[in-house]
């Protein structure tokens, strides 16, 4: 079974947004909400100053507290790729998942329903990559099979010094940073 996960080279990014705006397109993300968005983070002291520019959204976390935490069951795993998704049917907007997500990644749609994002489902089931991935200008964001060796995402994560984010949280992120 895939575990489908991303791969984002901080060193290519430059915080140009485009990700965010073809998010909100390609998904209908209603004013004021965003399923993406862009991290700034500075390390270290002058003058070894270090900036990393980080494109995050949900971490489609193999150990989703979101999901342990839903009462309803509206949000789940999915049988493809293992992406964390909301069946909005199903969801009583009650925000336990909101509380439970450390990355922040979720929000109440305004139609009551928990929205975040979905890995883009309808287009990666079509054979395309994520909206975000698609339109990157510097090609920083790599999608794909983190269980196959031979994936490009997996090579990459072989190759590269990488990290996740807050991995002490015990959620095992399936987006990782290249640094
Ligand atoms: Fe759930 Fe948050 Fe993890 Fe996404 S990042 S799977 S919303 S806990
Ligand atoms: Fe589940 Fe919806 Fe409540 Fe989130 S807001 S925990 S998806 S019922
Ligand atoms: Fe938005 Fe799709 Fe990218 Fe998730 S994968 S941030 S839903 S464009």
């Amino acid at each position: 079974m895939a575990r489908f996960g991303m791969v984002i080279d901080t060193a290519k990014c430059v915080g140009c947004m485009d990700c965010v705006v073809a998010c909100k397109t390609e998904n209908n993300v209603p004013e004021g909400f965003n399923r993406d968005w862009i991290t700034t983070e500075v390390h270290g002291t002058f003058p070894t100053v270090q900036m990393e520019i980080r494109s995050e959204r949900c971490n489609q976390c193999a150990t989703p507290p979101c999901v342990y935490s839903c009462p309803t069951g509206a949000s789940h795993v999915h049988d493809v790729g293992g992406i964390v998704l909301v069946t909005k049917e199903e969801c009583i907007g009650c925000k336990a998942c909101i509380a439970s997500c450390p990355y922040d990644a979720r929000f109440i749609h305004p139609e009551g329903y928990a929205d975040k994002c979905t890995f883009c489902i309808h287009r990666v089931e079509a054979g395309m990559d994520p909206a975000c991935v698609a339109v990157c200008p510097t090609h920083c964001m790599h999608f794909g099979d983190l269980d196959d060796p031979n994936s490009p995402v997996s090579k990459l994560l072989a190759s590269r010094k990488h990290h996740s984010l807050m991995p002490e949280a015990g959620t095992q992120p399936s987006i990782f940073y290249l640094t």
